[in-house]
């Protein structure tokens, strides 16, 4: 079977690993931790990283440290992976689900806007959604397969109506908008390592940013809001802390990030060359004010002419084809379905068609080839 997307853990893992073990620096507490932090902020251009035990708990942190609570709204695209919803959730929060951009397939800055302008007013500094009379509190742009949103427009509204921007950049290591690197657009941005990320540390993540206080407040609310050493906390928080042999195996993938996001693009691009010009494909969006991290690749069938998606994907792995659908939207989802929420033609549209094929950093030539002539059968061209 040739996987979707596994772990490259070839470097200096196992080392780092032994390395915790030796020194007795299993937990929260350990060199590899604050390196981690340091690391992950510098290739995201950003000053500060607070780790976290997973990409879910660090977009929960950011939006509470960003004073996200009970009752509020925010703006979420309904194309996402669902623990995106859930932190808004987990704030007692909801998400006001947005649909995506044909040419991105990330939050539709005409349709935020529009949606704004018509929706929201300004009451005694806050923005309030008028039908419902919640506050809207924050926007949250997704990097969608690794491929930043169209920021200009969504800071420029955010600056209008005074909200703080989250990015949920979960596996977006590695991309550029416009030539800036993916920390330095949002006030706090995301990362998630899970294992089926570009880069992994078992499973955690990170809140990056240039706020001083609002990382501090960030980092204190991660680690149960402990005040000095003697069990006084001074608000409600969370156990949220990455682990130091976590953070070992993510400071070793971290050294190839580069190599693994330029493998990402090039099997992106050689899977493009293949199915060029063949009938009932699509790709993936690539917009170009945007350079993806290329955390997946696949292609788009076009419904009318092809089987469906989740019977091609069947078919192939009875051929040994790791392919697999993608996001199912919020709006689509039992506890988000009530939520309020613009028109999602371009959302409905989208997660049906979509095809991720392997993508593995070290999926080889031949096994890429091998999944380029089964989905030529099973597309039969
Ligand atoms: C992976 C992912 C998450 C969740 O990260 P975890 O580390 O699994 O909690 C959130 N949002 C998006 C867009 C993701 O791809």
């Amino acid at each position: 079977m040739i996987p979707l997307a596994i772990p490259n853990l070839s470097g200096n893992e196992g080392r780092y690993l032994q390395d915790c073990v030796e020194t007795n620096f299993v937990s929260t507490v350990g060199p590899f931790v604050t390196r981690f932090e340091e690391d992950v902020a510098k290739a995201a251009g950003a000053k500060y990283g607070v780790a976290t035990c997973s990409g879910t708990a660090g977009l929960h942190l950011a939006l509470t440290a960003l004073g996200v609570a009970r009752g509020d709204l925010v703006i979420l695209p309904s194309f996402t992976f669902i623990a995106s919803a859930n932190a808004i959730a987990h704030c007692g929060a909801a998400p006001w689900l947005f649909d995506i951009s044909k040419e991105s397939w990330t939050l539709d800055v005409e349709l935020l806007e529009k949606q704004l302008h018509r929706e929201v007013e300004r009451v005694a500094g806050r923005c309030v959604h008028k039908r419902s009379g919640r506050r809207v509190a924050a926007i949250m742009p997704v990097y969608t397969l690794g491929q930043p949103a169209d920021m200009d427009g969504i800071i420029g509204l955010a600056d209008e109506y005074q909200l703080p921007v989250v990015a949920d950049a979960a596996a977006a290591l590695g991309c550029r908008y416009k030539g800036m690197n993916v920390g330095q657009l949002a006030d706090l941005t995301v990362f998630s390592f899970n294992g089926n990320k570009t880069i992994t540390s078992g499973g955690g993540g990170m809140v990056v940013g240039d706020h001083e206080e609002l990382l501090r407040l960030a980092r204190h609310l991660s680690t149960t809001a402990r005040v000095g050493s003697d069990y006084d906390h001074d608000r409600v928080g969370f156990n949220y802390r990455l682990t130091n042999l976590q953070a070992a195996v993510g400071c070793a993938q971290i050294e190839r990030l580069n190599e693994f996001v330029n493998t990402k693009r090039r099997l992106d691009a050689q899977y493009r060359e293949a199915f060029k010009g063949c009938k009932g494909i699509e790709f993936f969006p690539a917009p170009d004010w945007a350079k993806s991290a290329c955390w997946f690749t696949g292609i788009a069938v076009v419904e009318q002419t092809l089987p469906a998606v989740s019977e091609i994907c069947q078919r192939l792995r009875t051929m040994g084809i790791g392919a697999r659908k993608f996001w199912k939207p919020v709006h689509l989802q039992s506890p988000f379905k009530a939520m309020p929420q613009t028109s999602m033609s371009v959302s409905n549209d989208i997660w049906r068609r979509i095809l991720t094929l392997p993508c593995s950093t070290h999926l080889c030539a031949e096994e890429q080839s091998q999944v380029v002539a089964s989905v030529l059968k099973v597309l039969e061209h």
